[in-house]
């Protein structure tokens, strides 16, 4: 057993350049290599592929991995080859003569892993083939698309149990993202691993920090942001609309930023080409619908930001997610409004769904609201949504930043009783306008000028207003009719509040200055290694260019960092840097080793003197 451990680790280092397992890696690594099925869920970047890619170098024979995706088979393939494994992908756009060469690689034993989409592999010629063939392992990525419960489902899923039965030999790896417990069930009972362990990692991103602010101009708000924390990184915006996609790429491009638009209403070839751009180069803004993401396996994703509040955590959590999967600093930056709550309620109302699922996604809705309202840690309540408790994460906004709360009872009163008096009849607006006792016709014709609450709350602006009327929402003091969904009205809980005398804390109503979420290039401690930094990018860059493959694929963000801090000046240095294994140390090595006496010569040449 511990020379299987060794194994893998020694593999883990020399292989891919990584030091050390991640969470629960070694033991997945341990039970697959030893011939046991299991199942895996991890978050995105919680680095699912190395579970099954080091027991596939462990064990004889070819791996085959089911991927949906032909960017996600050709992403690992290319990430497979650079650090020297041989692995191949087979799909519709594969030639005939590579398909002869894979065939033949895996009866010679070179081919260690092979990629295929699910509906080749339980296609019957495909079968008869593997019946011939030594296999090690199966890994079912993704495995969440078994599941009509999720967004991605994909019926030749529900084939993949056929594999327990006829190659009971071989075990199997179900690997995913996203599991909720019927999601989870699903997955065990089609592929056939109800007696597998399940291995669950935690949910949290720590490297993810997250802000949200309250939107008055959305778009210049983004445009401070990225200003601000992100010059010069990749990042994606997600937006509601077409519309509201290609103004935010024309603004931002128009204020000097290199943003590309991506949504289902442009060709095809002008998709490719941008989606290209993104996962290729690395200063790249991509603002896109949430049609873009899915399949894109860029790891130095700086940035994903949010111009419109997602219509659940789930959403959020999976979009938000693609940022920092290196495990490096990075941001989530959401912005969101009550319009904007508005039209995301609408919408659930007016979808074709039963009442029953309305109801559950308004809740859905409901819960990401109070996310963004929360003066509390945001971390909380959002590992908590994936069945995680957890403690003050010191690591977003409100952690960093506690907003200090006042006492907003009678604040709350007055809108309450407002709401009240005017039958619970009408949207935010309108209640607005009684309060601050605006002479209109439709008030007047109402006869709510002659209210009590008409007019109470004249010292407050219209802003103030809405501020206090969203924390009531995020506080669960009001909602939303649902026949009429733009109608407020009192919860249970409001009752407290208006005759029982209880207290309410609210955020301050005007918007707070943010705070700096903090780059990358944080770590970057003097000018020198700035310098390095931006040299040993524009190398990459070049390299990557010049091989045509994405520059992350030559090396990661977190490789160049190490370099940075450690300039190695040898051979057996190299071995030390983070993501360097054997291949890649003697494909680039000596470039490096180059460039890292270069700047040792520029310091030694005195530009360290003061
Ligand atoms: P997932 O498929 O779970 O989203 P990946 O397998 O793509 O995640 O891994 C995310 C990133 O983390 C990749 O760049 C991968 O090389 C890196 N990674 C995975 N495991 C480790 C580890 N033990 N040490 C360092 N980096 C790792
Ligand atoms: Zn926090």
């Amino acid at each position: 057993m511990t020379k299987q451990r060794d194994d893998a680790r020694r593999i883990l280092h020399d292989v891919f350049g990584y030091p050390d397992f991640r969470g629960r890696q070694a033991e997945i690594v341990d039970t697959l290599a030893g011939g046991r099925s299991l199942l895996v869920l991890m978050p995105t970047g919680g680095g699912k592929s190395l579970c099954y890619q080091i027991p596939a170098l462990m064990r004889e024979g070819v791996a085959i991995v089911v991927s949906p995706l032909i960017a996600l088979m050709n992403d690992q393939v290319a990430n497979l080859r650079a650090v020297g494994v041989h692995s191949a992908s087979v799909h519709s756009g594969t030639h005939p003569d590579e398909v002869r060469q894979i065939a033949e690689d895996i009866h010679n034993g070179s081919l260690k892993l092979l990629y295929v989409a699910p509906e080749r592999l339980v296609s019957e010629r495909f079968l008869r083939f593997l019946d011939n063939t030594r296999i090690s392992l199966f890994a079912i990525d993704e495995a969440h698309c078994v599941s009509q419960w999720g967004h991605d489902f994909r019926p030749e899923y529900q084939q993949l149990g056929l594999l327990a039965e006829r190659y009971p030999q071989v075990p199997r790896i179900a690997l995913t993202a996203t599991a909720d417990a019927e999601t989870r069930a699903d997955i065990k009972h089609y592929l056939k691993l109800e007696d597998a362990p399940e291995f669950i990692a935690s949910f949290d991103r720590p490297n993810i920090r997250y802000q949200v602010v309250e939107k008055n101009n959305g778009k210049k708000q983004l445009l401070d942001f990225i200003l601000k924390d992100m010059q010069g990184e990749s990042g994606i915006v997600y937006c509601l609309s077409r519309k509201s996609v290609e103004d935010t790429a024309e603004f931002l491009s128009s204020h000097g930023l290199n943003a590309i638009p991506y949504h289902a209403g442009l060709s095809m070839e002008t998709r490719t080409q941008n989606q290209r751009r993104f996962t290729q180069e690395d200063n790249i803004i991509v603002v896109a619908t949430v049609a873009f993401g899915m399949g894109i396996d860029k790891p130095d994703v700086r940035f994903v930001a949010h111009l419109d509040m997602p219509q659940s955590i789930e959403h959020f959590y999976q979009e938000s997610g693609r940022a920092g999967r290196d495990g490096l600093p990075a941001a989530s930056w959401l912005c969101y409004g009550m319009n904007n709550l508005m039209l995301l309620k609408e919408r659930i109302m007016e979808s074709g769904s039963d009442d029953f699922q309305k109801q559950i996604e308004l809740s859905k809705l409901n819960a990401m609201f109070a996310v963004c309202e929360t003066a509390e840690c945001r971390r909380v309540p959002l590992l908590r949504h994936f069945g995680e408790e957890s403690g003050p994460c010191g690591n977003c906004d409100n952690c960093l930043n506690p907003p200090v709360r006042f006492d907003g009872t009678v604040l709350v009163q007055k809108l309450l009783s407002c709401i009240y008096r005017v039958g619970q009849r009408f949207g935010a607006g309108y209640v607005i306008n009684v309060l601050r006792g605006k002479n209109e016709d439709w008030i007047k014709q109402n006869g709510h000028d002659k209210l009590s609450t008409f007019g109470i709350g004249a010292e407050q602006s219209d802003k103030d207003w809405r501020a206090v009327t969203r924390q009531c929402l995020g506080l669960g003091l009001i909602d939303t009719d649902t026949a009429n969904y733009q109608a407020l009205r009192l919860t249970p809980a409001a009752k407290a509040v208006l005759t029982g005398g209880q207290t309410v804390w609210l955020r301050p109503l005007k918007r707070q200055k943010t705070t700096s979420t903090g780059s990358k290039t944080q770590w970057l401690r003097t000018e020198r290694e700035e310098r390095i930094w931006q040299e040993l990018r524009h190398w990459r860059l070049e390299q990557a260019k010049a091989e045509n493959v994405p520059a992350y694929i030559i090396f990661g963000d977190r490789t160049l960092q190490s370099i940075v801090q450690n300039l190695p000046q040898t051979e057996a240095d190299l071995h030390e840097i983070y993501g360097l294994g054997e291949a890649k140390i003697e494909k680039y090595g000596s470039d490096v080793l180059d460039l890292c006496a270069k700047f040792m010569q520029e310091a030694d040449d005195g530009g360290d003197v003061f």
